[in-house]
């Protein structure tokens, strides 16, 4: 599976803001835009007129690194976006927030979108009962995503059993089978407030 080869905290320094990549560590003292914000490289800390179109460019790079979505793909859920009713921004980030491994993720079975994207590709989640281990499966209403039975007594799910999870309201989870469910489509105000969608759909419709 193709996936970038930049390291994380990069990322997160090259779009000034935290990703939130890393799973516990984004919230400790050691990320690494708390330590060190600045633009990496050389010219990292000169200053730089930014274009409409450089603009328009960071905000792409930033959502499809926050979901770790690869160019090709990040396309085409505008495109989807596009041919589907509903205004075109809003409609492509629900589509992205349906994919199953954000699913795993937003249900706080990982830590990290990466890690929950590995859970997913490992076989771990089941949707309606049939293992599926593509990440980017769009989850529907109903949908009822689970751990896999077989798995449950791995450490690292036994100990999501009775926790207090909170989980965005079009998602319902149920800590102690380890199970979830679609009760609703994510809504534009589901979806990270910071997000400048507008400036996608602008650079994608040049
Ligand atoms: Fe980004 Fe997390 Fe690294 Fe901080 S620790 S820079 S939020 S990936």
């Amino acid at each position: 599976m193709a996936r970038t080869i930049e390291p994380d905290c990069r990322q997160c320094r090259r779009e000034g803001r935290k990703l939130f990549l890393k799973g516990e560590r984004c919230t400790s003292k050691k990320c690494a835009m708390e330590r060190r914000p600045v633009i990496p490289g050389q010219h990292g800390t000169s200053r730089k007129r930014v274009t409409e179109y450089g603009t328009q460019l960071r905000e792409k790079q930033k959502v499809k690194r926050m979901y770790g979505i690869l160019e090709k793909q990040f396309r085409k859920y505008y495109e989807d976006a596009e041919r589907m009713k509903g205004v075109t921004g809003e409609v492509m980030l629900s589509l992205i927030e349906r994919r199953l491994d954000n699913v795993v993720y937003r249900m706080g079975i990982g830590a990290s979108r990466a890690e929950c994207r590995q859970i997913v590709n490992h076989g771990h989640i089941t949707v309606n009962g049939r293992r599926v281990n593509i990440a980017s499966y769009r989850v529907k209403v109903g949908d009822v995503i689970a751990i896999k039975e077989s798995k449950q007594d791995l450490e690292c799910f036994k100990e999501l059993k009775g926790m207090q999870i909170i989980v965005p309201k079009w998602l319902e989870f149920d800590a102690n089978n380890l199970t979830g469910k679609v009760v609703a489509l994510p809504a534009r105000e589901d979806v990270d407030g910071d997000i400048k969608e507008q400036l996608i759909i602008e650079l994608y419709s040049r």
